[in-house]
């Protein structure tokens, strides 16, 4: 059914009072919803992108502990910045962030911009989590359409073409706005919200536990789970990437470099790492990552481990070698931007990926001496010159 023929055969009086009275009893208590501060909003809302409630939980607290104001966070290094956010993934919505506060620094004073279309303009922030920090904080009555609202109204309406788009993306954020009361809009949005994640959830709806089930045609009609009609997602893409471990014998050092501005992990830092090519093997692909980087000479030795993570539609499978210098790196050399020595204990100073920081987790729990004479036995018995 087309959102308008629905929303003109709905008592939408009794269905905002249904809802209301829904939340009132079951709204979830979150952190964030217990403070009117804009900044508070901000954060957690840029964190519930793609990730969440309950991993959102302890970043929000410990984010906030860090910068408790925009000026704290505007003033922070990035890399202070994306350190906080190793974990949560996304990491361009960590540099948004912190653009952004820059930009309420400079052109509003350090204080969170009060117009809608202020707050759409700056950084990473589009029309859904603009109006839920305006509908949240600044009391603007302003309609939400996220994952959970989106699935709730086309299951209600049975509304038949992709939601994610127009035209019926138009539709849906149409009916968001005319079914909001005049008061208490901010709750029915959460309550909304609420309901389309702990009730109406994608692959089995609580419908018998539902205020609504009486105004929802998918229910009727025994359709819930056919509705939203999104676009199939992306087929799974197997890869394989090999990172290496480049030891500075003499100072006991890793080389690790730094991730482009743009791009997966961008801005954070990582040991040498490349794509394997189809024509090449496991120990030429880390010694293609380790050249890429210096042009001192080194021996390329054997894999230590091998894990498996996903990033957006790619499985990988990330296999780490060990390397060594030939000769330490003079004292004095200058090291270009990008790339840092560093001993193993301050690794966790720097931002790094999940599969990254797994690597190191690893190479943290072995005392290094220990693993050194464990790496020379290896060499003795397997080592393989490639330099
Ligand atoms: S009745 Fe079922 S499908 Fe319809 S909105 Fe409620 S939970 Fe979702």
């Amino acid at each position: 059914m087309e959102p308008d023929e629905w929303k003109a055969a709905t008592d939408l009086t009794l269905l905002r009072k249904k809802l209301l009275a829904w939340y009132r009893q079951n709204a979830r208590d979150l952190p964030w919803r217990r403070t009117r501060d804009p900044y508070h909003i901000w954060i957690s809302e840029i964190m519930l992108q793609q990730t969440t409630v309950a991993t959102v939980r302890g970043y929000f607290e410990r984010f906030l502990d860090r910068f408790p104001s925009i000026e704290d966070l505007a003033s922070a290094p990035e890399e202070a910045v994306l350190h906080l956010w190793q974990g949560l993934g996304y990491y361009r919505r960590a540099r948004h962030l912190h653009r952004a506060a820059q930009i309420i620094v400079r052109d509003f004073g350090g204080q969170f911009p009060t117009d809608p279309d202020e707050i759409r303009g700056l950084p990473g922030l589009g029309r859904y989590t603009a109006n839920a920090i305006a509908c949240f904080a600044l009391n603007h009555r302003l309609p939400i359409i996220e994952a959970n609202t989106r699935r709730l109204w086309t299951r209600l309406t049975a509304a038949t073409g992709n939601p994610a788009k127009p035209p019926l993306a138009t539709s849906l954020w149409q009916l968001a706005q005319d079914v909001l009361p005049k008061r208490e809009f901010a709750d029915f949005n959460q309550g909304a919200m609420d309901l389309g994640s702990m009730i109406c959830t994608p692959k089995s709806p609580e419908c018998d536990k539902c205020p609504l089930a009486p105004f929802c045609i998918a229910h009727q009609t025994g359709t819930e789970t056919q509705f939203p009609q999104l676009a199939p997602r992306r087929a799974f893409v197997d890869v394989e990437h090999v990172t290496v471990l480049l030891w500075d014998k003499e100072k006991n050092q890793l080389l690790v470099t730094q991730r482009p501005d743009d791009g997966p992990w961008a801005g954070l830092w990582e040991f040498p790492r490349v794509e394997k090519r189809d024509e090449e093997d496991h120990l030429s692909a880390a010694t293609r990552a380790v050249k890429s980087f210096t042009l001192q000479e080194f021996q390329t030795r054997s894999a230590v481990m091998t894990l498996r993570h996903g990033i957006m539609h790619f499985k990988v499978t990330l296999t780490c070698y060990e390397a060594e210098l030939l000769r330490s790196t003079p004292s004095k050399a200058t090291v270009p931007s990008g790339i840092r020595w560093v001993s193993p204990k301050d690794l966790p100073t720097l931002p790094f990926s999940s599969p990254q920081r797994r690597i190191i987790a690893r190479l943290l729990k072995h005392p290094v001496p220990e693993r050194r004479s464990r790496a020379k036995s290896r060499r003795d018995s397997r080592s393989q010159d490639v330099t």
